[in-house]
C-alpha cells in the first residue's frame, strides 16, 4: 500500500524549560500543563528552581490533559569565577529523600538572602524617597522557592519601577546578596546520582564570549555534562548554530525551553518569544540517554 505524504513531516513540539509557583513563576503546575494542552505541546518539563515540590501536581495534570511531564529542576551553579551557571536536572528521581533535605537547606538560604536583599533595596528606596517594601510581601507571592524575580515584581506593583526588567537594573543588581550556589561538580554528581541527566541551561547567561564559553562547555562535558539547552530565549538563530556546532564536537545532547515564568507577556509557552519551536525528537534522545545513565552508575 502507497502511504500518503500528508502527515509524515507533522512535527510534535515541547517545551523543556517552565517554572511554576513552586519557585519564581506565577501559575501553578497544573495551569501550565493546560496552557501546554491548548498549545498543542506534546511534553513540558517543570524545572523549577531549587524545587521538585510541582512535579506531582504537574503529572496530574499531565495525565488529564495528555501531556508528557519530564520531571526537572534548575540548580545555580558556579565554578572557577563564575556565579550563577544555571543546571536543568531531566528524569530526576524528585522523591529522593536526601534530595528534599538537601533542597529545604538552599529553600532556607534563600530565605535569608531575600530578606538582606529587601534591607539593601529599602536603604536605596528611602534616599529616592519612595515607599519601602516588605519581606512580608515578598513572601506571599513566593511562597515556596523565593527568587528575585519575586522581589522585581513587589516593585512594579508598588509603582517604584515600569517593569521587571528595570526593577533588575535599578534595584536587584545593584543591590544583589550572592546565594548559596551549587559547585558544578557537586551539582553534576547530584544529577547522576537521582539518575537523570544535566544540561547547561540558556548558556549565553554566563558569557556572550564564544571561546570562552567553548572552553568551559568542554570542561563541563568532561565532568559528566549531557547536554546544552541549544534552543532558548537568550539566544538568536547564530547563537543556536554556535551551540548547535559544540553539541556535537563534545557529543553532547540538545534540548530547548522558552524558560516560561507567565509574567513576561512577550514570552508564550512553547515558542518563547516567538521564534522557538523545540522539536518532540530531541526529548527521545535525552530519554535514551537517561536510560543509559541508569544502567551505568
Ligand atoms: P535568583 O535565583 O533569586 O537570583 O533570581 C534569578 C531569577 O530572576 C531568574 O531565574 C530569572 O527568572 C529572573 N531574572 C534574572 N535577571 C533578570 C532580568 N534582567 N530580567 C528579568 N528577570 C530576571
Ligand atoms: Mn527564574
Ligand atoms: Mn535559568
Ligand atoms: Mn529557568
Amino acid at each position: 500500500m502507497k502511504i500518503s505524504g500528508r502527515g509524515y513531516n507533522v512535527e510534535k513540539y515541547i517545551d523543556l524549560h517552565t517554572h511554576s509557583t513552586y519557585s519564581d513563576g506565577v501559575y501553578p503546575p497544573g495551569d501550565i500543563v493546560a496552557m501546554a494542552a491548548q498549545k498543542g505541546l506534546l511534553a513540558i518539563a517543570l524545572a523549577d528552581h531549587d524545587s521538585i515540590s510541582g512535579i506531582d501536581e504537574a503529572q496530574v495534570a499531565g495525565v488529564k490533559y495528555g501531556v508528557e511531564i519530564v520531571p526537572a529542576i534548575e540548580f545555580s551553579t558556579c565554578y572557577k569565577d563564575f556565579r550563577d551557571i544555571h543546571l536543568l536536572g531531566y528524569f530526576i528521581d524528585h522523591k529522593d529523600p536526601e534530595l528534599a533535605r538537601n533542597l529545604e537547606k538552599f529553600r532556607e538560604r534563600r530565605d535569608n538572602r531575600a530578606r538582606a536583599i529587601v534591607e539593601k533595596i529599602n536603604a536605596r528606596l528611602e534616599v529616592e524617597n519612595k515607599d519601602k517594601i516588605s519581606y512580608e510581601e515578598v513572601q506571599a507571592i513566593g511562597q515556596h522557592v523565593i527568587s528575585r524575580l519575586h522581589i522585581a515584581r513587589i516593585l512594579v506593583n508598588n509603582g517604584s519601577v515600569k517593569s521587571v526588567h528595570d526593577a533588575f537594573k535599578r534595584y536587584l543588581v545593584p543591590c544583589d546578596v550572592p546565594k548559596q550556589y551549587f559547585p558544578i561538580a557537586e551539582a553534576l554528581a547530584e544529577i547522576r546520582r537521582l539518575k537523570g541527566i544535566a544540561v547547561l541551561a540558556h548558556p549565553q547567561s554566563i558569557t556572550n564570549d564564544r571561546s570562552v564559553l567553548k572552553t568551559l562547555i568542554r570542561e563541563f562535558a568532561g565532568f559528566g555534562l549531557d547536554g546544552i539547552e541549544v534552543f532558548n530565549n537568550l539566544c538568536y538563530k547564530d547563537d543556536m548554530l554556535f551551540l548547535e556546532s559544540l553539541a556535537r564536537e563534545f557529543g553532547l545532547l540538545i534540548t530547548g525551553g522558552s524558560d516560561f515564568h507567565g509574567f513576561e507577556d512577550d514570552v508564550e509557552i512553547g515558542c518563547g518569544s516567538g521564534g522557538l519551536a523545540i522539536a518532540y525528537h530531541w526529548l527521545e534522545a535525552m530519554r535514551c540517554r537517561a536510560g543509559e545513565n541508569k544502567v551505568d552508575v
